[in-house]
């Protein structure tokens, strides 16, 4: 079998549009979705998603706000210019991009910024809705992986997920998530033993491990799908995800590329989210 691909461009295209469309309602009313990102430090690989996440936003008709801060900034200074967003009626959505120089705990930032401006989906009352399948905002990553499996056709209800990695912003919600969707999910990790054991039995193979070309053709079950989360380099400074691409696709039944499948929809429910936040500023959709 030769898996069919499953484009995360074209699919992050699709909901570009309609999230650009509704961004021009919403403006016709009065109300344009306003984001600000704070980007602290100088970290390289920061600054370009930042960069990525500011046009995406311009694109799509929204206001961009970016906030730089010196990587020496203290945490106090970081929680008050947050407090600041919180009460500006210009800004829906709040993104601190992580990681964050040491000398400042994250769980408090993160805990700081208004649950219904957590676009991001990482606030413990975003993550606590979510699990009981309250209206939230949805992690970025986790949920653009539903919206790819939801707009390829694949069944989720009865099926068996195994998600490899139990991260917060990525393995625990996408299980999370699809468990919501009537999926019956086997979450793998670090300690798990006899891994393959457990992934052979995926109707749905969900890798987020970070480590290049991890999950082998000897992983898979025949016909399963495969959504590779990883971005990472190989040995030859190439970008390639957490399957072996391949080998894997040989088996597989649909599958996602890297670049150019999980990535490109990470930013779209960001979009997303951003949107949603200032619609329910004035009542929701
Ligand atoms: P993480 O390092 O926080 O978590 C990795 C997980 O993999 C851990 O839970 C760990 O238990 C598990 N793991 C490690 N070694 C393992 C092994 N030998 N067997 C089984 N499980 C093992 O990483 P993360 O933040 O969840 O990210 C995972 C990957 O996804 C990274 O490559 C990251 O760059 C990528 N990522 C992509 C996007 C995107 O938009 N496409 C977003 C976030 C993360």
């Amino acid at each position: 079998m030769t898996a069919e691909i499953i484009n995360g461009k074209e699919i992050a295209a699709k909901k570009r549009l309609e999230i650009a469309e509704e961004v021009q309602k919403l403006k016709s009313e009065g109300v344009t979705p306003g984001l600000s990102v704070i980007l602290v430090g100088n970290n390289d690989a920061s600054k370009t998603y930042v960069k990525s996440k500011q046009k995406t936003c311009e694109e799509l008709g929204m206001y961009s706000l970016l906030i730089t801060m010196p990587e020496e900034v203290s945490e106090v200074e970081l929680l008050a210019k947050i407090e600041e967003l919180n009460a500006d009626p210009s800004i829906h959505g709040i993104l601190v991009q992580l990681p964050l120089p040491k000398h400042i705990d994250e769980t408090r930032v993160i805990e700081s910024i208004s649950p219904l401006k957590d676009v991001d989906g990482f606030h413990p009352i975003n993550i606590g809705r979510m699990m009981t399948g309250q209206n939230a905002f949805l992690p970025c990553t986790p949920y653009g992986i539903l919206v790819l499996l939801e707009e390829t056709g694949v069944q989720l209800e009865g099926k068996h997920v195994v998600v490899v990695g139990r991260s917060n912003i990525v393995g625990k919600p996408v299980g999370q998530l699809l468990l919501n969707k009537n999926a019956t999910v086997t979450y793998c990790h670090s300690k798990t033993k006899d891994l393959s054991v457990h992934t052979r039995q995926a109707d749905i193979l969900i890798a987020a491990v970070g480590i290049p070309n991890f999950i082998k053709a000897d992983h898979v079950k025949e016909g399963a799908v495969v959504i590779d989360v990883g971005i990472n380099r190989n040995e030859a400074g190439k970008l390639c995800g957490d399957v072996a691409f391949d080998e894997v696709s040989e088996k597989a039944g649909y599958i996602t590329p890297v670049p150019k499948g999980v990535g490109p929809m990470t930013i779209t429910m960001l979009m997303y989210n951003t949107l949603k936040s200032a619609s329910e500023s004035i009542g929701g959709f």
